[in-house]
Formats: structure tokens, sequence, C-alpha cells
């Protein structure tokens, strides 16, 4: 089971630290294992076009990385509330997340219809 980690906040913490101490099995191919540039986690007070364009930069590291998936859902299940994880802003995975919500709730109401007869 993976273990929940303390979310970073400051960029000046190299980005690859979040992934280092992961316990989930997928973590050692993480693409960005090897990035210190901080580009996956917001320095405090930082500008809109900045925080567009180092996510940006994120983005391109995960859309190459062996293991967007797993990481995608962990940070999807735990829930991660900040930084770039998978290929998703935290914004990005409020909306999957919300999706998720809404689909199972109407799996949930036609159960409830169908048990019904
Ligand atoms: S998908 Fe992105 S954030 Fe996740 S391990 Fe890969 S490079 Fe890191």
């Amino acid at each position: 089971m993976l273990q929940p980690i303390e979310p970073l906040r400051d960029a000046t913490t190299p980005s690859y630290r979040h992934h280092r101490d992961l316990a989930g099995p997928w973590h050692a191919e993480a693409a960005c294992r090897r990035d210190e540039a901080g580009m996956f986690f917001a320095p405090s007070k930082e500008p809109t076009a900045a925080r567009l364009s180092r996510e940006e930069a994120a983005k391109q590291v995960c859309a190459r990385c062996p293991v967007m998936l797993e990481c995608r859902e962990h940070a999807l299940l735990q829930p991660e509330p900040y930084g770039v994880w998978g290929g998703l802003t935290a914004a990005e995975r409020r909306v999957v997340l919300a999706r998720r919500r809404r689909r199972d709730a109407e799996l949930q109401r036609t159960a409830q219809v169908a048990a019904v007869g």
C-alpha cells in the first residue's frame, strides 16, 4: 500500500523528492526522479504565467514517463492536493475526481432502478 506523503509547496525543494519518498512499486521508474528544477510544485506567490509555463514543462516530463498512469492513479486516490502528478495539475485532478463521483452516483442510481425493477 502506498504511504501518504507530505505535499511540497516550495520550489526550493527538489521535485524528485516526492517520488523518491513513495512506497509504491512504480516510483523507481519515475522520469522526474532525475529532475531537480522544482517544476512539479509551485513556489509561493507564483505568477499565473510562470505557473502555466512550469506546469507545461512538468507535463512534458510526464508525457515521456513510463509510469504516468500509475502516478496519476496514485495522485487521484490519495488524493494529492498539490503539484503535477501523472500529467495532471491539481485543478485537472479535481475535475477528474468530480467526473468520477458523478459517474459513480449515476451507476448507483441505475443499479437501484434495476433492483426495483
Ligand atoms: S508521471 Fe510525471 S509526476 Fe508522475 S512519476 Fe512520471 S514524471 Fe513524475
